[in-house]
């Protein structure tokens, strides 16, 4: 017997730029993700207008340890460099699994030839937290082409594509370190259905675009609907249309210690990040 569960918060994200080239909206940080454990921080950069510049736009290089970050690219073009010698172009569907972990240099930019063209751009990132006996683990890195996340259609019409973990009988491509499911999801006019996922997972629904009602309680884009760990389903519901990021996972029960691009447990442990990475033992970018 299903039971659906109960909506805890509805928060609406806030505006947030990053870098010279990343401009939209914040849905959370590492300093407040304790309600969405264990996911440390949404941003939906996007949709913007790039206007055209030979030099492309983004975010220098910067450290990240002890988590892993994820981008979702929904239009435009995104190029990625970091200190584990991985460069990879991120087009329209494409995803990125960068697991940090020990450490990484990166930077994260417009894609040369859509930089030189300018256009819209949309995607978003999430910051993925490991447990503590993941945290100092090797980097690692997946490129995943949208050929390669699976589609399907759910009972009523709903559109679903599954990133990592299973939802809906799909499993997603992504190897993950803790369970968790990510999907996007696209729902016409008009639609219901029902999401089901691991009773003891966390569960949050971003509205990408449009708007949605989750339990029968509306919720629009920028908006993230929080629900507490006490059912497996919940009723997503539209009457013109949208597009939602689901988010689960399996809370990580462990203290958090947070410094900007570093996630750890201790605040010896990022001491002992920052210094690190000043030692340059996270490497060099190339
Ligand atoms: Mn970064």
């Amino acid at each position: 017997m299903k039971t659906q569960r109960t909506i805890s918060d509805i928060r609406t994200a806030t505006p947030s730029s990053v870098g010279d080239g990343f401009v939209g909206l914040n849905a959370f940080h590492p300093q407040g993700s304790r309600p969405f454990n264990p996911f440390l921080l949404l941003d939906h950069h996007g949709p913007m207008q790039v206007q055209p510049s030979e030099r492309p736009k983004g975010v220098d290089e910067h450290p990240h340890r002890g988590f892993e970050t994820v981008t979702i690219v929904y239009d435009g073009a995104l190029e990625h460099r970091d200190s584990a010698g991985n460069h990879g172009k991120l087009f329209a569907g494409d995803v990125q699994w960068m697991t940090a972990a020990s450490g990484i240099i990166h930077e994260e930019k417009h894609e040369q030839a859509f930089s030189r063209q300018g256009g819209n751009l949309d995607f978003v990132q999430l910051w993925v937290n490991l447990r503590a006996k993941d945290k100092m683990s090797q980097p690692r890195y997946q490129d995943i082409a949208s050929s390669r996340i699976p589609m399907g259609t759910l009972p009523n019409g709903g559109q679903l594509r599954i990133i990592a973990g299973e939802l809906a009988g799909l499993q997603g491509p992504v190897n993950t370190f803790s369970p968790i499911v990510v999907a996007d999801l696209m729902l016409a006019s008009g639609q219901s259905e029902t999401i089901t996922v691991p009773a003891d997972h966390s569960l949050m629904v971003y509205v990408l675009s449009g708007q949605a009602a989750i339990n029968g309680k509306p919720i629009e884009r920028g908006q993230v609907a929080l629900t507490k760990i006490d059912g497996d389903t919940i009723d997503l519901s539209t009457t013109s249309g949208a597009k939602v990021l689901i988010l689960a996972g399996e809370p990580i029960q462990e203290p958090l210690a947070v410094y900007g691009p570093f996630v750890m447990n201790t605040r010896e442990e990022i001491l002992e990040a920052f210094s690190d990475f000043q030692a340059g033992k996270m490497g060099v970018l190339q």
